[in-house]
């Protein structure tokens, strides 16, 4: 199958998904995972209508820009960002999906006020309190809220969030039910109700995403084909 084929049956899942969670398919957004996929790939996505292409690592991303891999759709960075990469990703990526650490705030701050722009970001949620990945814990998520409305230059937009990988099924449909609550949780309590986007589901587990509340969803595999890590 073709990518273009891939995205039509992606789309169909998501939009039964959507229904059995009563909305609409136009209620989810779809982020292609364009990780080790090409300018060319990346094009045939965006031309059969992926809402936006997200990239994992900077050095990619920015070889992939100076392709114009990404022209026609909004890029989003998905991917641990560290630190001292944050200059290269803020005021390129429309949105920084994995905005994990107070530290990484500041600095998205710092650089988004050099450019004279706001950038949007998501806190990543470590909902399944793993050492080795970044994100906040659930009961840090309304702090960071409190300190990023305090900058100038970033926007929270919502909540993103990816479950352990040896989570069961089961277990990972909790895991997207506990971060739903939270977001409606604090978007009530802190936002009125403006934030945008619930960012939660794989190419494995999009629909049981979207059925726990899921608006936005990040596939790779399902679209691209599976990714060749032996080149
Ligand atoms: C690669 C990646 C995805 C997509 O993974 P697939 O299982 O290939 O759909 C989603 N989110 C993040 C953060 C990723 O790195």
């Amino acid at each position: 199958m073709t990518i273009t084929e891939h995205i039509a049956a992606v789309r169909r899942e998501m939009a039964e998904a959507a229904r059995e969670s009563g909305r609409s398919e136009r209620d989810i957004f779809l982020v292609g995972a364009s990780k080790m996929n090409d300018a060319a790939a990346c094009q045939e996505a965006i031309a059969a209508g992926v809402d936006a292409l997200g990239e994992n690592r900077v050095q990619e991303m920015t070889a992939k820009l100076a392709e114009d891999a990404y022209r026609g759709a909004p890029l989003h960075f998905i991917g641990h960002l560290q630190r001292n990469k944050v200059k290269q990703v803020v005021g390129k990526a429309a949105l920084i999906q994995s905005a994990g650490s107070v530290e990484l705030l500041d600095e998205i701050e710092k650089q988004a006020e050099k450019l004279g722009i706001v950038q949007d970001i998501l806190l990543e949620v470590n909902i399944g309190g793993e050492a080795a990945k970044s994100g906040f814990a659930p009961q840090e998520v309304e702090n960071a809220a409190a300190q990023a409305k305090e900058m100038d230059h970033v926007r929270v937009r919502g909540l993103m969030t990816i479950p352990p990988a040896d989570a069961t099924r089961e277990e990972n449909v909790v895991y997207f039910q506990k971060v739903q609550a939270l977001y409606v949780d604090i978007n009530r309590k802190m936002y009125d109700n403006e934030l945008e986007y619930l960012s939660m589901g794989m190419s494995g587990d999009f629909a049981d995403a979207i059925r726990a509340g899921a608006n936005m969803v990040r596939v790779g595999t399902a679209i691209f084909g599976a990714r060749d890590y032996s080149k």
